[in-house]
């Protein structure tokens, strides 16, 4: 057996010694000319410091709610669509968002929507898909994130419920369907309307997609990033009904208290 000073004079060990140096200056110098800081609190991250995922510190995520429980949380959706108006079975959702208040989960789900955060997006469809796998919420045949109307991709440069389905995909092992569904027609902005004006802004504004064929006898689940009435999640579930899907289910990261 070699002795301590044997073994650290080691051609392979001082190699690694040289590389794990060469390695951390690097990233000590990343931390200088690029900084990566907490989406929430914008506060720089010190490289040792231990985060809740790669884009959110510890004590911003301690602040996040859970959501209310799947029994509760449909409870409330057929409050918003009572008896054959609604199309949905289940609904999951990771957290709740109180929107009168600007709390951190606030700038985190309005950074992944309209600020070209769709890695946070990823983390997050992570940490629901984390929940589903928990919850045994894994059955599917396929994700389906809610389509946006191809004019607002291309202003946006993508699809927040696309890349949280990737996250979540990543848990379930469960393929993400792009094409099954999509949206026919560019609507406005939904975060200001009164729930009668959500519904009729939202109703017919999905068809099936390409792959609309491999919806007959499917199971899915529909995901998005906020659910607020739930109107868009229960078009888009008709939308796959209709189409000839056996169950649909839903999941958000959000649920808006
Ligand atoms: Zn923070």
């Amino acid at each position: 057996m070699m002795n301590t000073t044997a073994q650290q004079n080691h051609p392979k060990r001082r190699l690694a010694a040289i590389r794990s140096m060469v390695q951390s200056l690097a990233q000590s110098w990343l931390d200088i000319v690029s900084p990566e800081c907490c989406v929430a609190c914008y506060r720089v991250f010190r490289s040792s410091e231990q985060r809740a995922n790669n884009y959110l510190c510890q004590t911003c995520s301690d602040t996040f709610i859970a959501a209310p429980s799947p029994d509760e949380l449909k409870n409330d959706f057929i409050e918003h669509f009572p008896g054959d108006l609604c199309a949905v079975t289940n609904v999951y959702s990771r957290y709740a968002l109180e929107i009168q208040h600007d709390s951190g989960l606030l700038q985190v789900i309005h950074k992944l929507k309209y600020e070209g955060f769709y890695r946070v997006a990823e983390e997050m469809g992570y940490e629901l898909g984390t929940l589903l796998d928990y919850l045994g919420a894994v059955g599917y045949d396929a994700l389906v994130p809610v389509p946006i109307h191809n004019a607002r991709k291309r202003e946006r440069g993508y699809n927040q419920a696309e890349h949280i389905a990737i996250g979540v995909e990543r848990v379930v092992k469960i393929p993400v369907a792009k094409s099954l569904v999509v949206r026919t027609r560019y609507t406005s902005t939904q975060t200001k309307l009164s729930k009668e004006e959500r519904i009729k802004n939202i109703t017919d504004a999905f068809t099936s997609g390409k792959d609309a064929h491999r919806i007959t006898n499917g199971v899915f689940l529909v995901i998005d990033d906020v659910l607020t009435t739930g109107s868009t999640l229960n078009t888009v579930a008709q939308c796959l009904l209709d189409y000839g899907a056996r169950r649909v289910d839903v999941a958000t990261i959000a649920k808006t208290t």
